[in-house]
Order: structure tokens, then C-alpha cells, then sequence
């Protein structure tokens, strides 16, 4: 009996969550900056979820494609308020909730700028991986008197299919048992914002250090930062475990490979086969189909904890003004309307069937059976 009500508990309860939707997307329109072409292209941000871009198809003849997401950010939005719509997230984190957050788009369109930064940082400019985790602080501490939290850091970069600790200089071993773990990775205590700033100025480094070989070694790696919280109730010792992996993608501007060979054709091949397995893990969950393929790329194996279940993903997809990019903008909102299935599938759901409801009202049922029982 017990046992029972607590398994339909949970499974309506997932239900519920699966119909809210746990992957969310949103759109930034980069502004003009300078050293790029001033040549726009027609992209209308007609209202909070909508954007339009005008194109031409071969016979020269115009059409407007429209495209829906959760939310569009337009050229002037600030960092601040593009990290408030993120926040929600940040508090589940610290609720025991495994969360990812990307930052999608060909190289130039604004990933590294929504993620850390502009390159001369300010107060202002400061990224969602700066404010995310200074909101971590600043909540784990107005819970201090109920929860202990322990947070701790790591950065890792996928180049060439190949996992790197950004947070050291020897290369992580691969285990290839269950999805990759990296044990050698160092996971870094820190316990203030600035502890963080220097771990990322240390990662950042590192990285750019490796960038000697080939220029721009950023664009064509991922980079992800994740963040381990462990919070111990003080009252009844329980341990609840998040994680939050912020994640800045690869460039997804595809490569001519007529015209690459070599090395550069290599890390073609691997960014379009992670971005493409990232795609694919993504929208087979949102088509809740029963395999799910975290295995075809070192990217899903890194991330296939936090993806799917009850985890929760936000992909932040970036799009560049100029006419030069309407190519990669297109493929870009295509490949992120994919992703973006889920939700907006969901979203009717809950339109037209009141079923978020009606599960609610049973999720409480339960729980007052459940509480009688125990
Ligand atoms: P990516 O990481 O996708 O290659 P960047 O984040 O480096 O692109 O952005 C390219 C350039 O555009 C950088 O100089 C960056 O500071 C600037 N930039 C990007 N997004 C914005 C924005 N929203 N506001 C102002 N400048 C931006
Ligand atoms: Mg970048």
C-alpha cells in the first residue's frame, strides 16, 4: 500500500513536471558591435516570444519565417535582465535540482558574452555564470539557520572529443563504464564570489593557453562550469545534492568541408557531431522516446545526469544582426525550434486540457493519503 501510493505519487508528480516543461529557450539578438558589417538583416522581435526574420528564396521572391520561444531578448536588453528570467533556476539548484544552462549559436553571435562577459568586464557586464553564482552564496546564506550548504566548482573543456580540467594541467582520465566520469577533475571548494572570479580567470587561462596551437581554440571547444551544491539539513541531517552546469557551446556555424581539411576538418566533424548528439538528446526527450542517446558524444555523457528526469535545462540560443550571418541565423533558430518542442508542446497541453490541474488536485490527495498512512 505505502510503497504503492508513494510510487503513483511520484510518477503524477513527474507527469506534472513533464507537462510544465522542463526545457526552456530563449532568444538573444545580439546588437551592432563594432568590426562587423553593418548590412542587417530583417529580423523583427514582434512581440515577447516572437521574432521574425525576412528572407529570399531562389527566385528572389521574400518571405517572412517566424519563429516562438519562451522568451526573446532584443538587442538592448542588459545582462541584468537577461539573468533575471534565469534566476528561478538558480534557487532549484539549492533545492536539490540538477540544472543546465547552454549558450548556443555560430562563433561571434554573443554565447561568451551572455555566459561570462564582455572582454573588459564590468560591474554590469558581468555574465549569468558570475551572477548565478553569487546568487548561490546569497541564498545559501538567507538558509543558513535550516541548511548547511557546501559549494563547490569545476571547469571542464570538450575539444576534439577529448575532456580537459580547465582547473589543472593533466589530462582527465576517461572511464568509460558509465557515462564518463572524471574523477581526476579537481571540484573546488569555494565559499565567495570572488573565490570564483579567480577559479574562472584560472580556467579561462588555462584555456587560452592552448589556443596557441590553433587560434581561437574557444570557438571550437565547449566550455562548461559546474557547480556542486550539497545542502545538510540541520535538523534532520538529511543531504540534498544539485548541480548547475553552464555550459558555452562550441560555434555552430557549419564548416564547408570542401573547403577544410586537416585539423580544422577534424574539430568540424566533432562540433557537428556534439551539437548535432545535444540536438538529438534533447528533442528525444521532449518526444519522451525510451532511448534516449546520451552515448554519441562526450558532451551528452558529461551532461546525461542533468538532462532529462526531473533535471531542468535552459538553452539560451544567439543570433548576429547582420545580413552576412542570415544563413547560420536560420539554421541556428531552426535547431533551436527543435529543442524548444517540449515546452511549447506543453504549453498546449495545459491550454486546452486542464490536466496540470486535475493532476495537481490528485498530487494533493495523495499526500494527505500519504501523511494518514505514516
Ligand atoms: P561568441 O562567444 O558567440 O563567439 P562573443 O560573446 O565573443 O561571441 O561576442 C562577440 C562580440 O560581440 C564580443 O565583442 C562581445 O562583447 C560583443 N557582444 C555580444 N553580445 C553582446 C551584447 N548583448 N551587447 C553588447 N555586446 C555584445
Ligand atoms: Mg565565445
Amino acid at each position: 500500500g505505502y510503497q504503492r501510493v508513494l510510487e503513483e505519487n511520484r510518477k503524477l508528480y513527474n507527469q506534472v513536471q513533464d507537462l510544465k516543461g522542463n526545457i526552456r529557450v530563449y532568444c538573444r539578438i545580439r546588437p551592432m558591435v563594432p568590426g562587423q558589417s553593418n548590412t542587417l538583416s530583417s529580423i523583427d522581435h514582434i512581440d515577447e516570444r516572437t521574432v521574425t526574420i525576412l528572407t529570399h528564396s531562389k527566385n528572389g521572391k521574400e518571405a517572412r519565417k517566424s519563429f516562438t520561444f519562451n522568451k526573446i531578448f532584443g538587442p538592448s536588453v542588459t545582462q541584468a535582465e537577461v539573468f533575471s528570467d534565469t534566476q528561478p533556476l538558480i534557487r532549484s539548484v539549492l533545492d536539490g535540482y540538477n540544472v543546465c544552462i547552454f549558450a548556443y549559436g555560430q562563433t561571434g553571435s554573443g554565447k561568451t558574452h551572455t555566459m561570462t562577459g564582455p572582454k573588459e568586464l564590468t560591474e554590469e557586464g558581468l555574465g549569468v555564470n558570475y551572477r548565478a553564482l553569487s546568487d548561490l552564496f546569497h541564498l545559501s546564506n538567507q538558509r543558513k539557520d535550516t541548511i548547511s550548504y557546501e559549494i563547490s566548482v569545476q571547469m571542464l573543456e570538450i575539444y576534439n572529443e577529448q575532456v580537459k580540467d580547465l582547473l589543472s594541467t593533466d589530462k582527465i582520465r576517461n572511464s568509460s563504464q558509465n557515462g564518463i566520469n572524471v574523477p581526476d577533475a579537481n571540484l573546488v571548494h569555494v565559499s565567495s564570489p570572488s573565490d570564483v572570479i579567480n577559479l574562472m580567470d584560472l580556467g579561462h587561462k588555462n584555456r587560452s593557453v592552448c589556443s596557441t596551437a590553433l587560434n581561437d581554440r574557444s570557438s571550437r571547444s565547449h566550455s562548461c562550469l559546474t557547480v556542486h551544491v550539497q545542502g545538510k539539513n540541520l535538523t534532520s541531517g538529511n543531504i540534498l545534492r544539485g548541480s548547475m552546469h553552464l555550459v558555452d557551446l562550441a560555434g555552430s556555424e557549419r564548416v564547408d568541408k570542401s573547403e577544410v581539411t586537416g585539423d580544422s576538418l577534424k574539430e568540424a566533424q566533432h562540433i557537428n557531431k556534439s551539437l548535432s548528439a545535444l540536438g538529438d538528446v534533447i528533442s528525444s526527450l521532449a518526444s519522451r522516446s525510451s532511448h534516449v542517446p546520451y552515448r554519441n558524444s562526450k558532451l551528452t555523457q558529461l551532461l546525461q545526469d542533468s538532462l532529462g528526469g526531473q533535471a531542468k535545462t535552459l538553452m539560451f540560443v544567439h543570433i548576429a544582426p547582420e545580413y552576412e550571418a542570415l544563413g547560420e541565423t536560420l539554421s541556428t533558430l531552426k535547431f533551436a525550434e527543435r529543442v524548444a518542442t517540449v515546452e511549447l508542446g506543453a504549453a498546449k497541453v495545459n491550454k486546452d486540457g486542464g490536466e496540470v490541474k486535475e493532476l495537481k488536485e490528485q498530487i494533493a490527495y495523495l499526500k494527505v493519503a500519504l501523511a494518514r498512512k505514516e
